[in-house]
């Protein structure tokens, strides 16, 4: 974008109820939307929070999609809600499984359009990345979804309905009188919110969803395994500590403001000094939720011995952990990746510093599943090779 073009979010999103041949989808409410829904439709109030209780375990604990199977419920209960209501999540269209067990998946949501949600094991846990846009309003020069318009919001259906459909596609639900789904380590145990899309651009719907996933009578993930990543929107760090509690991820990638302009344009809004302020008050209640800064390695950008040293200075009195990204390539991409010796040195003064500063191995690169990889294929608003260099103030801008 311009230099001085504001950086606004006056972006779509589609009601929360969609209205599917008129039924209302009860996917993504909270709980409280769920009991005055139920009530709106006929349910006695007396008995609503009950209801409430005895539907979202079907739906989040079990993963029953149809209502006549719900069979706590009386037979003429289960017909008014089928009637009425609908458990709607969205469609898998496809389903890429890499070499190294990453599982991508192309899903369609209302609209007709796409995000991609990516699923990869573990020794002993599997995070699912999900995305909370489809495409991105903000415009970093490195990541392949900038280079997208942003399109819409997801729903709050939207966003949870990713996690239930990964669990649909690793059987993970446990069944009824079989197992409780505690018997073993989960095969989705952790979330990130490193998809498409700046979460704190969908305040709102994101709380909501990560709200579901955590309550202790559905998905039941705890707020330490789930991980929100942005780019730097000052003004909701604060809200995502007190209103969701999940851990943060900061895509730092630049340690002066001249960069970080060129990688991360909202930075332009709120710059390094101003963020390193609110990181400092985001509340950690142990060293385990110190706060992730992401780092992506950009060959002879980011990368240098200078850069490390002034990203240790930058940061020093926050618990954190630095994840360096190797940078991962895509069409038309006007970076390259460091060379291993270079983030293996990177690396090792932020370690020296009292870091953790793990590399993360690219995952499920044969399938593009990778950071920043995401991207749908169907969207036609490709911006151009010369564009994307201009935008990041390149040479070759022209070209
Ligand atoms: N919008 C949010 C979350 C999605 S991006 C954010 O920016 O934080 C998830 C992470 O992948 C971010 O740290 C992002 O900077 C990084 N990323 C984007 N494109 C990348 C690429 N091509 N290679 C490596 N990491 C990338
Ligand atoms: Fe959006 Fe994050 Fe990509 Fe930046 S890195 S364009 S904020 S998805």
């Amino acid at each position: 974008m311009p230099a001085d073009a504001p950086i606004t979010q006056d972006v779509l999103t589609i009601p929360r109820k969609l209205p599917e041949g008129g039924k209302v989808n009860l996917v993504g409410l909270t709980r409280e939307q769920l009991r005055q829904t139920l009530i709106a439709h006929g349910t006695p109030e007396k008995q609503a929070k009950m209801r409430v209780g005895q539907i979202w375990q079907w739906i989040y604990q079990w993963g029953v999609r149809d209502f006549h199977a719900m069979t706590n419920l009386a037979k003429s209960y289960r017909a008014e809600l089928d009637a009425a209501f609908t458990i709607e999540i969205p469609e898998v269209v496809t389903r890429q499984v890499s070499a190294d067990g990453t599982r991508k998946y192309l899903v369609r949501i209302a609209g007709g359009h796409e995000v991609e949600v990516v699923y990869i094991p573990e020794e002993d846990r599997g995070t699912l990345c999900i995305s909370s846009q489809v495409g991105c309003t903000l415009t970093c020069s490195f990541c392949h979804t900038g280079t997208q318009k942003l399109v819409r919001n997801l729903t709050a259906a939207e966003i949870v309905g990713q996690i239930m459909l990964a669990r649909d596609d690793l059987d993970e639900w446990p069944r009824p009188g079989v197992g409780t789904g505690e018997d073993g380590p989960r095969l989705l145990s952790n979330i990130v919110l490193m998809g498409m899309g700046e979460p704190l651009y969908n305040f709102e719907n994101v709380r909501d969803a990560m709200k579901i996933a955590m309550d202790g009578e559905g998905i039941s993930l705890s707020r330490r395994r789930i991980t929100l990543s942005t780019s730097g929107v000052v003004p909701e760090i604060a809200r995502t500590a007190e209103e969701i509690g999940c851990l943060l991820a900061v895509s730092f990638h630049a340690t002066t403001d001249e960069v970080r302009d060129k990688l991360v344009p909202i930075n332009k809004r709120w710059n390094i000094e101003t963020l390193l302020e609110a990181l400092r008050a985001y509340p950690r209640l142990t060293n385990s939720e110190r706060i992730t800064f992401e780092y992506v390695m950009l060959d002879g950008v980011n990368d240098s011995d200078a850069d490390a040293r002034r990203l240790v200075r930058l940061i020093e009195g926050i618990p954190a952990k630095v994840n360096l990204i190797p940078f991962n390539e895509w069409p038309g991409a006007p970076y390259r990746r460091s060379s291993n010796n270079r983030i293996r040195a990177f690396a090792d003064i932020i370690y020296k510093a009292g870091y953790a500063s793990p590399i993360r191995t690219p995952r499920g690169e044969d399938i593009l599943a990778a950071c920043g990889q995401l991207k749908s294929a169907t969207e036609r608003a490709r911006k151009s090779r010369a564009e994307i260099a201009a935008e990041a103030g390149l040479p070759g801008a022209t070209g």
